[in-house]
């Protein structure tokens, strides 16, 4: 069990706040703006600690993980930049195929609104990756510090040795995760096990060194120093979320009605005698918070939703022999109403929320559909402006092309191409008037090619005309028709 206020660990008694530091966080000494008092939250066990730990596992083991995975002798997921390719398994996806991520990005987004819409600011206190890394930090900043009121004596006092190995081991451990974390997400988009030989070999200046240390340092700014105040000051999303919710969205409530008046009492008090609520004031619920704030005093946009204080209030109201629940997710319609746990689920189900889920469930099918049925073949055709439409021997018109196929699949692929949309019109390859021409592409990989098209001089006036360029696969996996302009000259 982590240290918990004397009230509590003992018999119940008066508690006196520990350092009243988030009190001081208000005050600004008449001036202008309150400067920034650093908060050092207690740790605190319980249900939803658990799951906000369990998803910094869940979400670490992948991203850290994720990388190092291998997928028919490749990355398995890489957004190869250069290359201008992506892998996800066993996709292989081309910048023709940004629809995909577009329709990723309006599922993500339709996903945030329908969690809001239903619990709140699930997101931000359980798998947001400034929500996670503060808590990695921390735990790193407890397990060397101490805990919090270790940490406060240590950064209120003297400068001494054991404050400076303690900091500066502190910060050695977060540079070395932040510069982790930096270089696993450029693994992402450059092959991870490739970066570190350009690292061993200080191929600095090049632009995957750059943002190694790019990331890595906004890792070590935001999750060691920044903390809340990203979540306060700088993320939007805590500002339009009020906008989603409604009367019944889950949110961490303070139930004021059993609560209050809050006031110091004993478990062998007696509390209604004493004309005092269920809360007695211990401050716990604030001391855990890692933004800082007191929940009691009604939602605020600073609450995270990672319910800490709920799993705080739970345990003081266990040692107080009381029922849990003082302060939990709650919609504002169950607490007004007294609503139990069925009442307040069968609100679930409201409109906004089946618009949203159909939305979603509709364009994930679609997506998902459009997958499954995707042509592994991406073919762009242009005609190639350097080479003049030009009559040639026998007095055929020539056009140039220059198409790029790209392969999507992980076998070399054989591609027919005929051409087609004009009396005659032939593929010319090396001198030789041919119907068609065979190109081959090895596995997951683009390749450009030029074509010179024929065509008899007088099957087509002079001006631009409408050809196609058919592409076939010769394992018959693809077939595709692309269109393109031949001009005949005057
Ligand atoms: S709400 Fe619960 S944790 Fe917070 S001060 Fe009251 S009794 Fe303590
Ligand atoms: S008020 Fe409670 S739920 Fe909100 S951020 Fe603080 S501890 Fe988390």
């Amino acid at each position: 069990m982590n240290e918990l206020p004397s009230a509590i660990a003992g018999p119940v008694r008066r508690v006196v706040p520990l350092v009243p530091i988030e009190a001081a966080a208000n005050q600004n000494d008449g001036r202008l703006y309150a400067a920034h008092q650093k908060i050092y939250p207690r740790r605190i066990e319980g249900i939803f600690s658990n799951w906000r730990w369990a998803l910094v596992f869940a979400t670490q083991l992948v991203f850290y993980g994720l990388p190092w995975l291998q997928w028919n002798g490749r990355q398995a997921v890489l957004f190869e930049l250069a290359e201008r390719r992506f892998y996800i398994l066993g996709l292989v996806l081309y910048p023709q195929d940004l629809i995909y991520l577009t329709g990723l990005l309006v599922i993500s987004a339709l996903s945030l609104f329908l969690f809001t819409a239903v619990a709140g600011r699930l997101w931000c206190g359980y798998a947001c990756p400034q929500t996670v890394y503060s808590e990695i930090f921390l735990w790193i900043e407890e397990k060397i510090e101490g805990p919090r009121t270790a940490r406060m004596r240590l950064d209120a006092g003297s400068f001494t040795l054991e404050k400076l190995v303690k900091k500066w081991f502190k910060h050695l451990v977060w540079i070395g995760l932040a510069m982790w974390t930096g270089y696993t997400f450029v693994g992402f988009f450059t092959p991870i096990r490739e970066l570190g030989t350009d690292f061993l070999r200080t191929q600095m200046g090049s632009w995957e060194v750059f943002w190694v240390f790019f990331y890595g340092f906004a890792t070590y700014g935001n999750a060691g120093f920044m903390r809340e105040q990203v979540c306060k000051y700088m993320c939007p999303y805590a500002r339009f979320q009020s906008a989603m919710f409604d009367r019944d969205t889950l949110i961490v409530s303070y139930d004021a009605g059993r609560g209050e008046p809050r006031g110091v009492h004993t478990r062998k008090d007696d509390a209604k005698a004493l004309g005092l609520g269920d809360c007695i004031d211990c401050s716990l619920c604030v001391q855990v918070c890692p933004t800082g704030i007191d929940i009691r005093n009604g939602l605020q946009y600073e609450c995270i939703g990672c319910g800490l204080c709920v799993d705080a209030c739970d345990t003081v109201m266990d040692r107080m022999q009381l029922s849990r629940g003082l302060i939990r997710y709650a919609t504002q319609n169950g607490i007004d109403g007294g609503w139990n746990a069925r009442q307040v689920f069968r609100r679930v189900f409201r409109p906004r929320v089946l618009v949203y889920g159909a939305l979603l469930v509709t364009l994930a099918t679609v997506l998902l559909a459009s997958l499954v049925v995707r042509a592994p073949l991406k073919v762009d055709v242009v005609r190639d402006r350097a080479t003049l439409t030009r009559v040639v021997e026998g007095g055929q018109v020539e056009n140039v092309y220059r198409l790029q196929l790209m392969n999507a699949t992980e076998r070399v692929q054989h591609y027919r191409i005929e051409t087609h949309g004009l009396a005659g019109l032939h593929v010319a390859q090396d001198g030789e008037g041919r119907a068609s021409a065979d190109v081959e592409v090895a596995a997951a990989q683009a390749r450009w090619v030029v074509l010179r098209v024929r065509a008899p001089r007088g099957t087509a006036a002079a001006g631009s005309h409408p050809v196609f360029f058919d592409i076939a696969a010769a394992d018959g996996s693809a077939r595709l028709s692309e269109k393109a302009t031949f001009i005949v000259p005057l």
